[in-house]
């Protein structure tokens, strides 16, 4: 039976949740269509062994709620992902979410119907609905990246990918176990499954740079404390140049780097600025240093830094030396948070295979074949990565004015503007879409951000009796040279990574994410807003 609403919302991972919430406040009326059986996203998905976040559990959380962030009580620096998904169905429990939203529903088309002025949603279940509005809340890692190697059918034992993990967990007690890939999701899983398997055989194609998490359970009265700053805290990872991440610090200070740059310190200085930083554990570690990012020089020497680091925990110098990457600038790629990732290599059950001198040729029966040589393992684990931030929205069938599609528009790679909406689309979002901080930041942070901006806008459009909105043309273009030349102003786009598409065979290769941080990023947004939603055309 065809529904309509007056917004269709897909996804009920944090984006779905917090745009369904907002909009309720608006008095619209909403259906969220969501593939899974729960809400939660990238946390119902990925339940690999070790999974967890990697930024601040109180900094990865919501702020819109001061009660909802006063009660919730985070057990770690880091949550556990079963931590994370409780938290998000607590949030839907206590706003009472769920009755609007479509559990097993994976939408297949979404098409602008330009005479009614409203948009069909359709579900590979059958389910229909119309609204005058359609938000993508569909995540930035949500589609997994299955590796292209011959022969993945023919592997008689279990496989398993990481971000589609069985809910009832893998016993990889006695077992003998492959990895594909050294990715993020890689370097939480391998430590845990190194201390069950008999064996683990990790296959690496490229080496990523990691620091310690020094995750650790937060003490109750530490936490009452910084639960006392917690407003300030939050206006913090909403401003400024960074990335949106947490503090560990009781009262928030201003985070500003010990130094400009370290081209030209010797080895020494460097780690100087470095080891506390080190010691202290996360993702901040690439703050230390304000040209970091941009300058090659003193990118390399942070990079030697963290070699150093990885030939001094691995015992075995041969393991050590292809642990360390050598071939992109550090934070170029997601930088890695690990416990014990390096120090696994030092158990006598698990063994580096490098794959980028000798290539996977196939996957076998029983293992897998390189040119050199062959690999039994009794579990397959593919550690792959995701057809990040364009995979989930060119899956499916998204037409726009006259019947174009998404994957028309974006076939030179994505162009929005502002990553909130896409010329020839009206009426349509995309939460944290490509041209927007997204990945480079805290993903709540930016959640929040572009729900706050989306529902702005559609209480101006109710105010106004506006109808109909559509990036403009122009604008759009502008903003994704902007976006291009921020990137390329930095090193990003030398990583060769997901961020750029690099991942996936004959996906266009452009840098995604805005990169000029949160702050800059909400401050032009709130700008166009104040401007008459300057960019966007209204009817
Ligand atoms: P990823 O970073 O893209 O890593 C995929 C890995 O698979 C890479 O090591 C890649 O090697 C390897 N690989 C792919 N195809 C291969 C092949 N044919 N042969 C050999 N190796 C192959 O994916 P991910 O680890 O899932 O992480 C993706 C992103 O998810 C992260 O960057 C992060 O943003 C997010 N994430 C976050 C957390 C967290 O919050 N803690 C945890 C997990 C993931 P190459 O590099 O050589 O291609």
């Amino acid at each position: 039976m065809l529904k309509r609403v007056d917004v269709v919302v897909v996804g009920a991972g944090f984006a779905g949740m917090y745009l369904l919430y907002r909009l309720r406040q608006l008095g619209m009326k909403a259906e969220v269509l969501e593939m899974g059986d729960n809400v939660g996203g990238t946390w119902y998905w990925n339940r690999y062994p070790g999974a967890r976040c990697d930024a601040e559990s109180l900094a990865y959380s919501f702020s819109f709620s001061p009660e909802l962030e006063q009660s919730w009580q985070w057990s770690e620096r880091y949550a556990k992902q079963p931590e994370i998904l409780s938290y998000a169905e607590h949030v839907a429990d206590r706003f009472d979410l769920k009755k609007d939203i479509r559990f097993g529903q994976k939408v297949s088309s979404a098409v602008y119907d330009q005479g009614n002025n409203e948009w069909l949603v359709l579900t590979e279940q059958g389910h229909e609905v119309r609204g005058r509005f359609c938000i993508m809340a569909t995540g930035c890692l949500s589609v997994p990246q299955l590796p292209a190697i011959d022969g993945l059918s023919a592997f008689e034992g279990p496989i398993y990918q990481a971000s589609l993990w069985p809910h009832e967990g893998v016993d990889f007690t006695g077992k003998s176990v492959g990895v594909i890939g050294t990715g993020s999701s890689a370097i939480q899983a391998i430590p845990v499954i190194a201390q069950q398997a008999q064996r683990l055989q990790v296959f690496q194609r490229t080496p990523n740079y990691s620091v310690p998490a020094e995750n650790a359970p937060l003490d109750a009265a530490w936490l009452a404390q910084f639960k006392m700053h917690y407003r300030e805290h939050r206006r913090f990872h909403k401003q400024g140049l960074s990335s949106g991440f947490g503090d560990l610090e009781i009262a928030p200070v201003e985070r500003v780097p010990v130094a400009e740059t370290a081209e030209g310190m010797s080895p020494q200085e460097v780690a100087a600025v470095l080891e506390p930083y080190w010691q202290r554990g996360g993702a901040f570690f690439l703050s230390a240093f304000a040209d970091a990012l941009i300058n090659p020089a003193s990118n390399h020497q942070i990079a030697e830094f963290v070699r150093n680091k990885i030939r001094s925990i691995v015992q075995d110098a041969d393991t050590a030396e292809l642990l360390c990457p050598k071939n992109f600038p550090i934070g170029s790629k997601r930088i890695c948070v690990d416990t014990g990732y390096y120090e696994t290599f030092n158990r006598k059950n698990v063994q580096l295979v490098d794959v980028a001198k000798d290539p996977i040729k196939r996957v076998t029966a029983n293992g897998l074949q390189t040119d050199a040589g062959s690999f039994d393992f009794d579990i397959l684990v593919l550690a792959t990565g995701f057809d990040a931030m364009t995979g989930a929205l060119l899956n499916m069938d998204i037409r726009g004015k006259e019947g174009m599609t998404l994957a028309q528009a974006w076939q030179a790679g994505p162009r929005s503007y502002l990553g909130l909406g896409v010329h020839g689309f009206p009426n349509f979002f995309t939460v944290t879409g490509p041209g927007s901080p997204s990945v480079l930041s805290n993903m709540l942070v930016s959640i929040e951000q572009h729900v706050d901006w989306m529902a702005g806008c559609l209480q101006h459009m109710l105010g106004s009796g506006f109808r109909r909105i559509e990036a403009d043309r122009v604008a759009q273009q502008q903003w994704t040279q902007h976006v291009n030349e921020v990137a390329n102003a930095t090193l990003f786009p030398q990583g060769g990574s997901w961020y750029l598409g690099a991942n996936v065979a004959g996906k266009p290769r452009v840098f995604m994410p805005y990169a000029a941080g949160v702050g800059p990023y909400r401050e032009i947004c709130e700008d166009v807003a104040k401007d008459n939603y300057r960019g966007f055309a209204f009817t």
